[in-house]
């Protein structure tokens, strides 16, 4: 417990003389709250009452229970024994007793002058002070920082006396640990002492206080801040002093503004956090705020990753085929499908991909649910072939994260071997982005996977990312033309050019084009002028549950 410096402390004196309770009060209560007991029995009632008490002054002599009945007591007891006890007495052989008993120090009746008592008095609570905020306080050796056990019961204190709203912060260097792996553990240090030592300034500034929470994230509790993104750049530019380069390092603050004091202070720190973590997947700011929204969008982020796993294994994921067609013959041809997943959450109801795939992605589950959607669609792709003697390829998404793992293809050759197929019956579908991400390994494991007989589509092509540089490089055999393009083409003309120059680039490369995203006749009709080969959209039809899908390829034959 840390003592408030916002107010008096509080000294109990025990005394069955009222006389002496008065003198002695009247010593102390300039500096001290003074509260009394005429006995060993009510003072300790009052201590188990009040936590509060910084002193003990304590009669020896007294009626119902005497003082080194109560030291003994307080001294057994793990809260009491913090507590300092300054024994009142008259005998000599009476010290050394009290001494035993645990009493820290005497005052002599008749009493002294009262500056020598009080001066005893502040002594005593200074020493006993001192040695607990010590534990207490253990400092970061390596920033000077509070520990945050200290940080949090610092807030504690100040708010009982203090009503100013505060900002509960929370900031973190991005990547630290690469800047250790890169520039050395002692470029490491030198950039958090810095930046510990501007969080320290920024927050004394406003009866504020910093903690190192962990390696690399701070906690700040402040008030008045307006401008969280200067303060980031003035670290930044802090740092540009040490001898990193300041474009390569990244921070991420999260604030909870005026934060609810309803909550704990390590709740409030939590919010901040969640607010932080969030700017994982927004390279655009460096500063969030959390609020209501975040909160509610942070708990169902939390229940769907919670819940991956179990809606697995009761299949409560379902993979729908949107059929693809060829539409530059006489009448449209289906050719194949995409799987897409679905989710039937038991409580949620039907969540959208989009809802819960990026969230995937950023931590790495989308793996374990491509491979589900992979299997399902093999499976199915397999039924029907041998139900209908011929094959309808079906394309699966693979993810960014699918390209780094080393399985990769022994994972694929397993399913084609378990569903009796050839690999020109799986087609993948990897999204621009990736290509971008890290092109080296990207063009090894598409050449690779082309050389075992897979066809690749380039999804979301035109999105943003990749350059023509890049399609030269990599071997592809589709292009996915950007949906929006599609949706576009027939109210501005921009998009409609974009539509032209992707198909030229189709061209160009000898690769067929897929657009998706048709939704209506007029786009089919112009895309089919255009000379694009491949459609897919709700045109022809939505993604369909596999019966429903099943039934298409049967009308299809007949
Ligand atoms: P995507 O790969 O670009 O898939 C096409 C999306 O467009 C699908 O959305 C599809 O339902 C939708 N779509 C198709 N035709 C039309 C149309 O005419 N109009 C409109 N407005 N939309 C159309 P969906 O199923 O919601 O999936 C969204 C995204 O989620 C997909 O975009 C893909 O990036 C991702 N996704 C879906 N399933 C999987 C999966 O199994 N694995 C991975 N990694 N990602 C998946
Ligand atoms: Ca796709
Ligand atoms: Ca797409």
């Amino acid at each position: 417990m840390i003592r408030n410096i916002y107010r008096k402390r509080k000294v109990l004196i025990v005394d069955d003389e009222s006389i002496n309770r008065e003198i002695l009060g009247n010593m102390l209560n300039s500096e001290y709250e003074v509260v009394y007991a005429e006995n060993g029995k009510q003072a300790l009632e009052k201590l188990s009452e009040d936590k509060d008490f910084s002193l003990m002054l304590l009669d020896l002599r007294m009626p119902v229970m005497g003082g080194l009945q109560v030291l003994s007591k307080c001294r057994s007891d793990s809260e009491l024994s913090k507590l300092p006890i300054i024994v009142l007495t008259q005998e000599k052989d009476a010290e050394v007793e009290s001494i035993r008993a645990g009493a820290d120090d005497f005052i002599k009746k008749p009493y002294d002058m009262p500056e020598v008592i009080l001066a005893r008095c502040e002594r005593i609570i200074e020493l006993y002070e001192k040695s607990t905020l010590i534990d207490l306080t253990q400092v970061d050796p390596l920033t000077g920082l509070y520990a945050s056990e200290f940080f949090f019961e610092y807030i504690r204190q100040y708010e009982q006396y203090n009503d100013k709203e505060m900002d509960a912060v929370v900031l973190d260097i991005e990547h630290f640990h690469l800047i250790n792996e890169i520039h050395g553990r002692d470029e490491g240090d030198r950039i958090l002492k810095k930046v510990a030592e501007i969080l320290e300034q920024k927050s004394k500034e406003s009866f504020g206080i910093a903690c190192r929470s962990s390696a690399d994230t701070f906690y700040i509790y402040i008030s008045g801040m307006e401008d969280y993104g200067m303060l980031a750049d003035s670290i930044i530019k802090a740092m540009g002093e040490l001898s990193l380069s300041p474009a390569k390092i990244r921070l991420r603050i999260g604030v909870n503004k005026k934060a609810d004091r309803s909550v704990s202070p390590e709740q409030r720190f939590d919010y901040a956090k969640l607010a932080c973590d969030g700017l994982r997947r927004d390279y655009t700011r460096q500063v969030a705020f959390y609020d209501k929204d975040l909160h509610d969008r942070q708990i169902y982020e939390t229940q769907l990753i919670h819940d991956m796993d179990g809606s697995i294994k009761s299949r409560d994921f379902e993979v729908y085929f949107q059929p693809k067609y060829g539409i530059q013959g006489e009448k449209p041809q289906l050719t194949s499908a995409e799987a897409l997943i679905r989710w039937r959450h038991p409580k949620l109801g039907m969540i959208s991909p989009g809802d819960f795939i990026p969230l995937f992605e950023g931590n790495g589950l989308v793996q374990k649910l491509d491979r589900f959607v992979w299997e399902e669609a093999a499976r199915y792709v397999g039924i029907w072939k041998k139900k209908f003697g011929f094959s309808v390829p079906v394309s699966v998404n693979v993810s960014r994260i699918d390209i780094y793992d080393p399985d990769l293809e022994d994972t694929l050759a397993k399913l084609l071997e378990k569903n009796d197929l050839k690999s020109s019956e799986l087609y993948l579908e990897i999204t621009e982005s990736a290509y971008s991400d890290n092109a080296v390994r990207l063009i090894e494991v598409v050449k690779s996977l082309r050389n075992k007989g897979f066809r690749i589509e380039m999804d979301d092509f035109g999105s943003g990312y990749s350059s023509l540089n890049m399609l030269t490089a990599i071997p592809i055999d589709v292009l996915k033309m950007d949906m929006k393009f599609v949706q576009n083409m027939l109210k501005d003309e921009k998009s409609l050019k974009l539509c032209e120059l992707v198909l030229d680039i189709s061209r160009f490369l000898d690769v067929p084009v897929v657009a998706e995203g048709v939704e209506d006749e007029a786009q089919y009709e112009k895309l089919k002028e255009m000379g694009c080969q491949i459609i897919q959209g709700y045109y022809f039809s939505k993604p369909l549950p596999a019966d429903e899908f099943e039934n298409l390829i049967r009308k299809e034959l007949y």
